[in-house]
């Protein structure tokens, strides 16, 4: 690396439990990431597209923006005490500051944490980057029918990235009631065709400020879930359970 890593931009930093996947329920400590040009209707994390001033620190004082890697490795280590061993990246999206990341993320890993990435998969390059830091990936697959962009070729660079790396590895699909069932069974079968050991989780959509799935979105997931057995034995159908418990 050239010269001194840039600062990051943080849009709070806080403890949970894993709320999405099949690592969910794992007690674990949230940097979430501020800034995020992906744009998803469905987003319930609308305040980290742009990046503030400053961010709330769970039990502590409001910390200013930027914050430099030393700073972000303090305040994770305060956050994680006594004993939690997990760190996830969200955002925003947390590939929209690779240099940054690629700064913090090996001091993070020297203090012991394992560490999660949280991404809309559409920046393959970062992703490559900072692979050899991390310990396991979860990225999205977006259907154009959702969110009205095609971010297929993207994705696809991602899984090709992710399908040669040993982490663990998950791709999610948010499936909505409007959705024609090809599209996301399409979307699977691509998946599962470049990545074959990435494990499949189909959410089904949620409003923003709701837990309870959009109506019809759950049998979609459930009619695909069925028809995939045989084919993707690992597949989940699993809602944001963080959001059932009434946690960040
Ligand atoms: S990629 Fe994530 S943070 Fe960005 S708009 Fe979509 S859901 Fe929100």
């Amino acid at each position: 690396m050239t010269g001194p890593a840039p600062p990051g931009y943080l849009a709070g930093l806080f403890r949970s439990l894993q709320g999405e996947g099949p690592w969910a329920g794992r007690p674990e400590v949230f940097l979430r990431l501020a800034g995020c040009s992906v744009g998803c209707p469905w987003c319930d994390t609308r305040d980290a597209w742009e990046r503030p001033p400053s961010f709330p620190v769970a039990g502590g004082e409001a910390e200013p923006n930027p914050v430099e890697a030393d700073r972000a490795v303090r305040l994770a280590k305060e956050a994680a005490r006594p004993s939690c061993k997990w760190i996830s990246f969200t955002g925003g999206e947390p590939l929209e500051q690779g240099p940054f990341l690629r700064a913090l993320l090996p001091l993070l890993r020297g203090e012991g944490f394992f560490l999660h990435l949280e991404t809309a998969g559409v920046h393959p390059g970062p992703l490559e980057s900072l692979l050899p830091f991390l310990d396991q990936v979860s990225m999205d697959w977006k259907l154009p029918s959702l969110g009205g962009r095609d971010f297929r070729p993207a994705h696809k660079a991602c899984l090709r990235v992710l399908s040669s790396w040993e982490g663990g590895k998950a791709v999610k699909i948010v499936v909505g009631a409007s959705c024609p069932p090809s599209e996301a069974e399409e979307a699977l079968g691509e998946a599962l065709g470049i990545c074959p050991d990435a494990r499949p989780v189909l959410q089904p959509l949620t409003a923003p400020a709701s837990a309870e799935p959009e109506p019809g979105a759950l049998d979609l997931c459930l009619a695909l879930a069925w028809k995939w057995g045989e084919r993707a034995p690992s597949l989940r159908v699993l809602p944001q359970v963080h959001k059932l418990l009434g946690l960040p």
